[in-house]
């Protein structure tokens, strides 16, 4: 699918966030993904075009963004780019981001890391802040949960922790995906050395949005996939601290 520079396919502009960077935030989620993650909670963002997603132009998500300048500023926010993976459509992106860099918003984005980087080098370091998914340290693991392998999702991370932009690395932790054999603590001993800067945020496995699913007609995620306790996400956050990383969250 050909997307123009004029507009692209958009899942939902959701205003008044707060869990995805500093103040009130708008986050925009725009459709395609090169993973199929099991547990998404966003399937709807797996492909462009389907009954869960719109075209917009870049005209027609800046007026939307416009709107909310003043909460920007009196709470310190911005826009969130966020998906399926923002970079799929490199073109709308890059035009968008570049609009709202020049009205001097602040920008952050989350990504799955999934990308050539130096296409997007330029879109990332209009950004104040950057979510970095880290899903499973074990290639084949990742193929089996995500339906591809990680290579170039770790080889970024060193990449894109260079652009010296405030990075955030972010693990699902899901009992019947990456909590076992060590994973976890090979993933904090990863981003230590790849990313020595980067702070962590561990997110707890939900099943918010199931619902969607059925609308899509997708067979559900596993019922072997379970999320940690609390006390089980401090231990982890504590074993990163220990190995030198700054944990955090925005939930
Ligand atoms: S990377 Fe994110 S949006 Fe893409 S399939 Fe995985 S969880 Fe869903």
């Amino acid at each position: 699918m050909e997307v123009d520079m004029a507009g692209g396919y958009v899942m939902n502009i959701q205003d008044f966030s707060v869990n995805d960077g500093e103040g009130i935030r708008t986050n925009i989620f725009l459709a395609g993904c090169p993973l199929t993650c099991a547990w998404c909670s966003n399937p709807e963002g797996q492909t462009l075009q389907n009954a869960m997603t719109s075209y917009m132009t870049v005209e027609e998500v800046t007026d939307k963004v416009k709107k909310q300048m003043l909460f920007y500023r009196m709470s310190g926010g911005g826009v969130t780019f966020s998906g399926g993976e923002a970079t799929v459509q490199q073109e709308f992106l890059r035009c968008l981001a570049g609009r709202l860099y020049d009205m001097g918003i602040s920008l952050a984005i989350e990504t799955c890391g999934q990308f050539a980087f130096e296409e997007v080098r330029d879109i990332l370091g209009k950004m104040d802040l950057i979510f970095y998914d880290i899903k499973h340290m074990d290639a084949g693991k990742h193929r089996t949960f995500t339906g591809i392998s990680n290579e170039k999702i770790l080889s970024n991370v060193s990449k894109t922790a260079r652009l010296g932009i405030p990075l955030i690395i972010r693990v699902p932790v899901i009992h019947g995906v990456n909590t076992d054999g060590g994973n976890l603590e090979r993933t904090f001993a990863f981003v230590k050395k790849e990313a020595p800067l980067a702070k962590l945020e561990l997110l707890p496995y939900h099943t918010f949005g199931e619902g969607k699913y059925a609308e899509l007609g997708m067979p559900l995620p596993p019922a072997s996939f379970q999320t940690p306790s609390q006390g089980e996400i401090e231990a982890w956050n504590e074993a990163a601290r220990k190995v030198g990383i700054e944990t955090i969250s925005y939930r």
